[in-house]
């Protein structure tokens, strides 16, 4: 299980400074590494546009 961003993104960066694990990575739409990702649920509390989710 890993958290997912969805095209609700705008890219604005809120989330990446707050994983702690480092697994979110800057783009268009930013991406979550399900390899690193431990469901923290952090990164979804944080993002403005409701874009992250467990999946
Ligand atoms: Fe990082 Fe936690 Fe979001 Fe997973 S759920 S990407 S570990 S902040």
């Amino acid at each position: 299980m890993a958290h997912k961003i969805s095209e609700d993104c705008i890219a604005c960066g809120t989330c990446i400074n707050e994983c702690p694990v480092g697994a979110i990575s800057a783009g268009d739409i930013y991406v979550i590494d399900a390899d690193k990702c431990t469901d923290c649920g952090t990164c979804a509390d944080v993002c403005p546009t409701g874009a992250i989710s467990a999946e």
